[in-house]
């Protein structure tokens, strides 16, 4: 089997290596690490562990205040970047939508789309518009589109962007958050496979993928979106951030990475062009 780089289609400069019982493939040109092989569960994507789904339905409970916080920061971004109103926001892989009621209270249309039967339940019994759906089959267009945590589950990252250009209104804004590969904690699980069975982020089977600045500047460029901004940040950043709480051990830990530009967060913000 021949194998690509899964972002530039590169399959020249492929370095393949073994880190425990698996392989990976390390893009030497867009800089992305992959597992050929990734273990689908439901929907093109690879499985999310019950401690995160279990994390984040009390997050849902318990940091309502820190998605309004952000939804405020944000929406000012948000609409800079668009210049003009926004009307509504697609948050691919949502979760428990914990900015569906920050941004209703906005008067934005925020609605949430997931794989996992857990949190399509939670929507219905939360009254959250969670749509049980592929992005194949949603025909309304949207002025933002979030993806938190959900590139690096992805089989295919260049199909999953063409689905979301498909819905993405022209200007329209795209962002994306996704682990940084090169960040200080992955780093650390890079040293040695007897001290680490993950490399980095990839961590099989959550995460057979692995981003860093490099590769979402190659997906972007690829995709002909206009970069409006690629940058690392801490966990809990005051405007990128993630909705959750953080004791202050994992805050001081967080703001140490960041101060040395090895946060743990990437963010990746772009436009589609009006055309
Ligand atoms: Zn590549």
């Amino acid at each position: 089997m021949k194998i690509e780089c899964l972002v530039c289609s590169n399959a020249k400069n492929l370095i393949k290596f073994v880190w425990n019982n698996y392989e990976i493939y390390n893009c030497k040109y867009c800089k992305l690490y992959f597992c050929p092989e990734l273990v689908e569960i439901e929907g093109n994507s690879s499985p999310v562990d019950d401690i995160g789904i279990k994390m984040m339905e009390d997050s849902f409970f318990k940091t309502k205040k820190i998605a309004s916080l952000y939804v405020k920061k944000r929406i000012v971004e948000y609409e800079k970047m668009l210049e003009r109103k926004c009307q509504n926001i697609l948050d691919i892989g949502c979760g428990p939508g914990v900015f569906y009621k920050p941004y209703k209270d906005l008067s934005i249309n925020w609605k949430g789309v997931e794989v996992s039967p857990f949190w399509l339940e939670f929507g219905k019994k939360n009254k959250i518009p969670i749509l049980e759906k592929n992005l194949k089959e949603i025909k309304e267009k949207f002025d933002i589109i979030t993806a938190h945590q959900v590139l690096e589950h992805v089989e295919n990252p260049m199909q999953f962007m063409n689905q979301i250009l498909k819905i993405l209104k022209p200007g329209g804004i795209l962002h994306l958050e996704i682990p940084n590969h090169f960040s200080l904690s992955s780093s650390i699980r890079r040293i040695s496979p007897i001290l680490s069975y993950d490399y980095g982020f990839i961590q099989p089977p959550m995460h057979m993928r692995a981003y860093s600045s490099h590769t979402i500047k190659q997906l972007f460029e690829k995709n002909q979106l206009i970069i409006r901004d690629i940058f690392t940040c801490s966990n809990n950043d005051i405007t990128w951030g993630q909705v959750r709480k953080y004791s202050l051990l994992q805050k001081l830990f967080f703001t140490f990475s960041a101060s040395i530009g090895k946060g743990s967060l990437l963010i990746g913000i772009a436009k589609k062009t009006n055309a």
